[in-house]
């Protein structure tokens, strides 16, 4: 597909995706020209950069970041590395976020990021353009405001993009009737910072998915009595000093007291909704066609590339997987797409493969809102992507170490950020607790 110079990529976000997308552009001098890398703040990192604030930045733009201060990561270092980038020897395999942020920026040090990035400009659109002629007669005109305060604009063309603005940011609080009449502190884990302030309250904490379960061990920590409120099979595994599980929210009653599925009620101090977050990209042109319903964002071939404009990408959007990896290889594949080497079907082949995945995954009992989990299928999705596009998959014990701490940790919450993993030199692994226990 090249063939008419280098290829001009723009990437949006300089988070975990954005930079290991411009590591990729960057080692392909032959095809490409040095990316451009729009970041709105003025750090690289995104979700990465704890932020003690909640609400705004100085310039009135939303805070990015969902992190909170005492957050040890969920996946052990060992697998959650970029595959050709891993995280220093000396640390344990459950990282505290700085240690994170730290490596990130070594990335950027090591792949000799930095002069790509443009620090505080916010993409404000992005619109395919016609190019009779040109590389995919299709071109893309990116539209960037200085992030300060919005009077600069800038409009430059690429011949595609690579859109990596994240999705921990826009707090998704599902529709429950009444919730208006709730009396207490209303909040979303996207404004949850530390346990102290709700030390020995009565929370109501909706949502037990990974960041639910953390910040229920938390509270637990600093005596908040906690009703962790899900609709999952009842965690089987000890839960932390307490906590006691109850079914999801119903409905709010007229005085605030919540309802819950059983007909059992509660009125907490607090009702911390843990629900996750929606995906948005304000600023693509909605010629693109890229519709976002139920968390489900379509159509995507590859969960990546809409049909009717394959030089538009969009990283990292799949849900429950292993991100940085998966950005890795992403990545890559992107890179073949547009250097060739891997030569996409035509439209119509693109949008029947889309439906008959997602029509697969329905088939399969997944309901709209969890088309984008690949969970265990990561391993399957991964591998198609690197022999599609010619390049080498990740190494074997990756999918094993990575679903085997998905065993421990629903085994044992309480205690599998205390485990320790050694990945041999024959490529298998193995784990002991800090006691040396294997
Ligand atoms: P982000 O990190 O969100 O980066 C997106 C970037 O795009 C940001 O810097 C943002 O400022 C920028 N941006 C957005 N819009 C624009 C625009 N219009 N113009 C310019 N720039 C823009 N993953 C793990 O692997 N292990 C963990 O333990 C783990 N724990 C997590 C805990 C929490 C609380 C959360 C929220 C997430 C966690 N994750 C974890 C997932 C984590 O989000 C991913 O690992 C990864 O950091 C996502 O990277 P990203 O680049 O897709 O998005």
């Amino acid at each position: 597909m090249a063939g008419f110079g280098k290829l001009r990529v723009a990437v949006i976000g300089a988070g975990a995706a954005g930079l290991c997308a411009a590591r990729h552009l960057l080692s392909r001098p032959d095809t490409f020209a040095p990316p451009v890398v729009y970041e709105l703040t003025k750090n690289i990192g995104g979700t990465w950069v704890y932020e003690e604030r909640i609400g705004c930045y100085d310039n009135g733009l939303p805070i990015h970041s969902s992190m909170y201060r005492d957050l040890r990561t969920n996946i052990p270092k060992e697998v959650m590395s970029f595959p050709d980038f891993p995280f220093a020897k000396h640390l344990p395999s459950f990282v505290h976020h700085t240690e994170v942020r730290k490596y990130l920026e070594q990335y950027c040090d090591h792949f000799r990021l930095w002069d790509h990035i443009q620090f505080g400009t916010s993409v404000a659109s992005v619109t395919p353009v016609d190019v009779k002629g040109g590389w995919n007669e299709l071109a893309w005109n990116v539209t960037s405001t200085d992030g300060l305060d919005h009077s600069k604009s800038t409009t430059e063309r690429f011949d595609a993009v690579m859109v990596c603005n994240g999705h921990f940011y826009d707090p998704y609080i599902p529709a429950i009737p009444g919730l208006e009449k709730f009396k207490g502190t209303l909040m979303h884990s996207h404004e949850y910072r530390s346990a102290e302030p709700l030390a020995g309250k009565s929370v109501v904490l909706l949502g037990a998915g990974l960041s639910g379960l953390d910040i229920a061990m938390e509270l637990s920590n600093v005596d908040a009595k906690v009703i962790l409120s899900h609709g999952q099979r009842p965690l089987t595994c000890p839960l932390p000093p307490g906590v006691q599980q109850a079914p999801p929210v119903t409905s709010v009653l007229d005085d605030g007291t919540l309802e819950f599925k059983d007909g059992e009620r509660a009125k907490p101090e607090v009702f911390l909704f843990c629900t996750g977050y929606n995906f948005t990209f304000p600023f693509l042109d909605e010629k693109v066609g890229v519709n976002v319903q139920e968390h489900l964002v379509w159509p995507l071939y590859k969960f990546l590339i809409p049909p009717a404009y394959p030089s538009l990408f969009i990283v990292g959007i799949c849900r429950a997987i292993c991100p940085f990896p998966h950005f890795h290889i992403q990545s890559q594949f992107v890179l073949s797409v547009l250097d060739g080497s891997f030569p996409l079907p035509s439209r119509e082949d693109m949008e029947n493969d889309i439906e008959l995945d997602i029509a697969a995954r329905r088939a399969r009992g997944f309901a709209t809102r969890h088309i984008l989990k690949l969970d265990s299928e990561q391993w399957a999705y991964n591998d198609e992507l690197a022999h599609l596009g010619g390049f080498q998959p990740l190494p074997r014990y990756w999918s094993n170490l990575y679903e085997s701490n998905k065993v421990f940790r629903a085994r044992d919450m309480l205690n599998y950020k205390t485990y320790n993993y050694t990945v041999l030199e024959n490529m298998d692994w193995k784990v002991h607790d800090l006691h040396g226990q294997q």
